[in-house]
């Protein structure tokens, strides 16, 4: 009995202990990291599914369907966002990524765009369509041009690079674009970030939050 006993507090030790060992290894592990880079111009090919993943509907526009572009992995990535998105962009035109912005929106993510005061009044601009759905815009106050491409989702993953969120630059230019989760890299991109919008504060706000100091 004595024996029966001592054999069985053995094995629960060393089920604990294997278990134990098994939690410490896969917390040391090293997640991998994500860093992608993709070209543009981009294939031209239909997105409707990414942003209707779960639609029984067969898309039925001329475009190619079920093909992976760069294009289509840069829609993924913006629509994976869960609770922020910060985006500092010189020209946002493109209505694909406007429509995921807008989507991401109404998901309740917090979006924050930083754009330049020159292009957000172009033609075919899409940041009076953010402005009136109720996302916050802000304009750049500088001399200079706000020329930065870049936006930082849930403070984890960055996409940065060459390419304007428009459709030219999405189907007719030379571009790159850089994903990646590497904290080194994303840091620093939050930090500007964070400076850009509190410098480009809208004087009004400035002097408001100034009275009620
Ligand atoms: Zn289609």
């Amino acid at each position: 009995m004595w024996t029966l006993k001592m054999v069985g507090l053995g094995a629960l030790a060393l089920s604990l202990s294997l278990e134990v060992l098994c939690r410490l290894f896969h917390r040391l592990r090293p997640v991998k990291a994500l860093n992608e880079v993709h070209f543009f111009p981009s294939e031209v090919a239909c997105v409707e599914r990414i942003f209707t993943p779960s639609s029984t509907h067969l898309c039925s526009c001329p475009l190619p369907h079920g093909v992976d572009t760069s294009f289509s992995r840069l829609l993924r990535h913006v629509l994976s966002a869960s609770s922020s998105m910060d985006l500092c962009i010189f020209s946002f035109s493109n209505m694909d990524l406007c429509r995921a912005v807008l989507a991401l929106h109404r998901r309740g993510v917090t979006i924050r765009v930083l754009t330049d005061k020159d292009y957000a009044a172009i033609t075919g601009s899409q940041i009076g369509a953010l402005r009136k759905a109720g996302i916050c815009v802000r304009c750049s106050v500088g001399s200079g041009y706000m020329h930065h491409k870049f936006t930082v989702l849930d403070g984890r993953l960055l996409i940065t690079g060459s390419l304007n969120w428009t459709l030219s630059a999405v189907q007719g230019n030379a571009e790159n674009v850089v994903v990646t989760d590497q904290p080194e890299l994303v840091q620093p991109f939050m930090k500007e970030f964070h400076r850009l919008w509190e410098l480009n504060e809208p004087a009004g706000n400035v002097s408001t939050r100034a009275n009620h100091r």
